[in-house]
């Protein structure tokens, strides 16, 4: 899953990025309501943290452009402690979820992960799809025979992106721009190699090639192609 945080304190948005980063989200980090306005409607990222509180273009008029545009991208807006005016004028501008500073970045990341669930119209909180179980969590996958296969940082990327997306073909260049942030070295044969180790852990069968338009996890993946 691919971020976007809007958030001009270079503190805080230092540390917001690290530690996204290690629970396993690909991070963009705009300091300015110009430029994350900007990457907002040109990349695809499965969330924005959006800070209201910016010094060039208010966070409240990107959230209000964004939605005039019909950008659809689940949006948390970062508030001032106690501005329950902002909240209410977020919401209204809409915004999908809020969190008051300062906030526990646990908690951030919960929600992150709800707002991505019930985008992809996923009512339970954990990810299971013919037969294997993402642990978001630990970062790992349990298979079918009860084996648990660890994954790294983008392997798992990669995993919950195809286990997001059952039965669809997902192009490389699709792929590219859900897994990695803007400043990854990525190749689109990068995608390949993390296709063959994935494979290698969870099965070749669950990963087809299609071949000139990219892969698709099946739901079933028994069943005739
Ligand atoms: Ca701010």
């Amino acid at each position: 899953m691919r971020l976007l945080l809007i958030e001009d304190d270079a503190d805080l948005g230092r540390g917001l990025r690290r530690d996204l980063l290690s629970a396993g989200f690909a991070v963009d980090w705009a300091m300015t309501g110009t430029e994350g306005a900007f990457l907002g409607v040109d990349q695809p990222y499965d969330a924005i943290i959006l800070d209201l509180g910016l010094p060039d273009k208010p966070g409240l008029e990107v959230l209000h452009d964004w939605r005039a545009a019909q950008m659809s991208t689940p949006v948390l807006i970062l508030t001032a402690r106690d501005a329950w005016h902002e909240r209410v004028d977020g919401l209204k501008a809409g915004a999908d979820d809020y969190l008051g500073k300062p906030f526990h970045v646990e908690e951030l990341i919960a929600r992150l992960q709800a707002l991505v669930r019930r985008a992809a119209g996923q009512t339970s909180p954990q990810l299971s799809v013919g037969g294997l179980v993402l642990d978001e969590d630990r970062q790992c996958v349990r298979l079918p025979t009860g084996a648990q296969a660890d994954l790294t940082g983008t392997e798992f990327r990669l995993l919950r992106y195809f286990m997001r997306n059952p039965d669809k073909v997902l192009s490389k260049d699709r792929l590219t721009g859900h897994v990695y942030d803007q400043y990854a070295e990525h190749g689109s044969n990068l995608i390949e190699v993390y296709v063959r180790r994935l494979r290698e852990k969870i099965g070749r069968e669950r990963l087809r090639t299609q071949r000139g338009q990219g892969y698709v996890f099946p739901s079933d993946p028994g069943a005739e192609r």
